[in-house]
């Protein structure tokens, strides 16, 4: 029998998710989904000053409106005493060490090997302290803080996107657990939580492997095999630069402040830099269906704003007529069917339905207009009742009079009814303005 799938998506609250962030969050919940499993939410606020609840609450709902289901959401900030446990254990097997080096003396430590081009590994001096050394420290008031003792050996493991991963912890410091104030730092609380959560895959950023070499050591320590590791490429925006925080305009937040369609989002993001053709998809359950990890690029995924809103207009015109009725009538707007249908393919944004429902029924203001074509256009303009031979039989009497086409023709007619350069066909919107409104129009009333 096969396991059951539980994968984890663990931000810490320091800032708005964008979208790189919710790349993560996407590959993790899609492979739960794949494999009827569960997705965990963990949130990574054991660093007390920079986490905040107004983050944690906002990654939540980002997720939600993503339409990620989360099964279970944790704090690490709660489970400190689940921590302190496994801590404990650790220090009696001896995987745990004492240092009490200052903040100054690791930096001079560390200079020193660089400026003899050597890695800067710390050099365990911590490790062979005496207890009467270490009573000596504290008595000059220093406070321990604890390290992890690698074994130096080179950890293998299958990863779910790069294949074989090798990671050599001889190259690597022995991490730091518990800082000297007592507070737990990221690598032992996150591979006690996917210890007791019963996560099977982890699968983050490619910044996290040298971690995820790291936690190996501490899985086996604890007397448990790793979860199944994945590190995907991350995302840069178009100049290349790496996603950060406090590019506000990218996280998932300012996007949907500007109003975009979640589905396009999770499309986006889920194809770049895949074997995926990016394009618009109706449900994350359609993704998680063709998604395969294993045939993710290994070049960094490009993210462009340029394809997003591209992706968002076809998102909208796949949207039924139901889902859009809902939505607008939550702000207060009457769709009509018969307008969604004929502009659904000219939006970019939902927002943007308004617009065309104040062109078709409210006074629009125009200026700078070929009044004298207008008129003519306006002379022969048939009477009512019009039907979808109306605008052909309008334009051919047009030509007619005017000698004008193309461009020259449509393009001041269009400005009048419309007061826009583009959108729908001028031949079904003519039919929802109606004669009266258009005769003002064409007349500058
Ligand atoms: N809080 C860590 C991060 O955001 C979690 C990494 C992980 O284990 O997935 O980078």
């Amino acid at each position: 029998m096969t396991k059951n799938i539980i994968t984890r998506f663990a931000p810490s609250p320091t800032g708005l998710l964008h979208v790189g962030n919710i790349r993560t969050a996407l590959f993790n919940y899609l492979y739960a989904i794949k494999n009827n499993g569960k997705f965990i939410l963990r949130i990574d606020d054991t660093d007390s000053e920079r986490s905040t609840d107004e983050f944690a609450e906002q990654i939540v709902s980002d997720l939600k409106w993503l339409g990620i289901k989360i099964d279970k959401i944790y704090k690490q900030s709660e489970r400190i005493d689940i921590y302190r446990k496994y801590f404990n254990q650790l220090v009696e097997k001896g995987f745990l060490y004492e240092c009490f080096e200052t903040q100054e003396e690791l930096d001079y430590k560390r200079k020193r090997l660089v400026a003899r081009r050597m890695p800067p590994v710390y050099d365990r001096a911590s490790l062979n302290l005496s207890e009467e050394e270490k009573n000596h420290h504290i008595s000059e008031g220093r406070k321990p803080y604890w390290r992890f003792k690698l074994s130096g050996k080179k950890n293998i493991f299958h990863d779910l996107v790069r294949g074989e991963v090798s990671v050599d912890t001889s190259a690597q410091s022995d991490p730091v657990v518990v800082r000297e104030d007592g507070g737990f730092l990221y690598n032992l609380p996150s591979v006690i939580d996917d210890i007791e959560m019963g996560v099977t895959n982890i699968i983050r950023g490619e910044d996290h492997v040298t971690n995820s070499g790291i936690q190996i050591e501490m899985f086996t320590s604890l007397g448990k095999d790793s979860p199944v590791f994945g590190h995907h490429p991350l995302l840069v925006d178009e100049n290349g630069d790496p996603f950060s925080k406090r590019n506000a305009a990218l996280s998932v937040k300012g996007l949907k402040e500007k109003n975009f369609e979640p589905m396009a989002i999770n499309s986006l993001n889920t194809s770049i830099g895949t074997s995926i053709e990016i394009n618009s998809f109706q449900s994350l359950k359609e993704i998680s269906e063709i998604l395969d990890l294993s045939k993710l690029g290994r070049a960094p995924g490009r993210f462009s704003l340029d394809q997003l809103i591209k992706l968002n207009s076809s998102q909208l015109s796949i949207l039924s007529f139901e889902e859009i009725k809902n939505r607008l009538e939550n702000q207060n707007i009457i769709a009509s069917k018969t307008l969604w249908e004929i502009v659904k393919n000219n939006l970019n944004y939902l927002s943007e339905y308004s617009k065309w429902d104040e062109i078709i029924n409210k006074d629009i203001e125009v200026e700078n207009l070929d009044y004298e074509f207008l008129k003519t256009a306006s002379d022969v303009l048939p009477d009512e009742p019009w039907d979808n031979s109306t605008w052909n039989l309008w334009i051919d009497k047009i030509k007619v009079s005017t000698d004008r086409k193309g461009r020259d023709l449509f393009l001041p007619l269009r400005k009048a009814i419309t007061g826009l350069d583009d959108g729908p066909e001028l031949k079904e919107l003519i039919l929802l303005i109606g004669y009266d409104k258009i005769k003002k129009r064409l007349l500058g009333k």
